[in-house]
């Protein structure tokens, strides 16, 4: 797992490589940005939103949760220009789901314009779940996820993808590896990591069952 050192406190937590380091906010000027300001504010909608490398397994994920639930009518609404990266899940009367472009080695221009500048200024926002490959760990692309939403004070949780990839022996290290890191270098981040497959549907049930919670959906009788 390539986890820098991180300075302590809030503010700048990671150091990154200048390609892969969020950008300054010159591009705050950028339609991408004007466009997010521009989209429904949702206010009275309780927001969860999933942020994650491309390839992490995200929209796999999506389908798998949703998939749980067939009753729920799950209404996908995409918005035009460049926020049409994302999507919103409305799903039934209870919550809605906003699927964020898959950031990486090439994106991280986009990820500012429009994940960091949705995220700051949603306040409907009950938690951002990041999520991380559990074969490759935290990669470094991941810390621009993790610095945002550090500095921002949201309150996100780490999912591990692809857990039926590894051998028990490698995940069990993941995990551990992982956990550490949260608990010594992030602040924000929920210490409970939910470790999933979309293929197998392990860890999928209790991912759910953690959404309903959150959103205040969970049903107890
Ligand atoms: P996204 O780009 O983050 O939306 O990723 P996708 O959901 O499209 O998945 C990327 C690749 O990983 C696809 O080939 C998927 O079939 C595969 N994948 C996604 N989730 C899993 C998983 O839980 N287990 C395995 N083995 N492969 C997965």
């Amino acid at each position: 797992m390539a986890a820098p050192r991180l300075r302590p406190g809030m503010g700048r937590l990671i150091e990154m490589p200048a390609a892969l380091g969020r950008l300054s906010r010159a591009y705050s000027k950028s339609h991408a940005f004007r466009e997010v300001l521009q989209l429904p504010k949702m206010e009275l909608t309780k927001l969860v939103c999933f942020i994650g490398r491309s390839n992490v397994g995200k929209s796999s994920l999506i389908k798998a949760l949703f998939s749980l639930a067939p009753e729920v009518e799950v209404r996908v609404s995409k918005t035009p220009g460049h926020t049409k990266k994302m999507n919103f899940f409305k799903v039934g009367k209870y919550f809605t789901l906003v699927d964020m472009p898959g950031y990486g080695y090439r994106a991280p221009e986009d990820f500012v314009d429009m994940v960091e500048t949705y995220l700051k200024e949603r306040k409907n926002l009950l938690r951002t779940f990041l999520l991380v490959d559990s074969v490759a760990g935290i990669q470094k692309a991941d810390n621009i996820a993790i610095e945002m939403c550090e500095e921002f004070a949201l309150p996100y949780v780490m999912v591990l993808t692809k857990i039926d990839k590894s051998s028990t022996g490698h995940l069990l290290k993941q995990v551990l590896e992982i956990q550490k890191f949260v608990a010594t270098k992030t602040q924000g981040c929920f210490p409970q990591l939910f470790p999933v497959s979309a293929v197998t549907y392990s860890g999928i049930h209790l991912l759910r069952c953690f959404i309903a919670t959150i959103t205040g959906n969970l049903k107890t009788n």
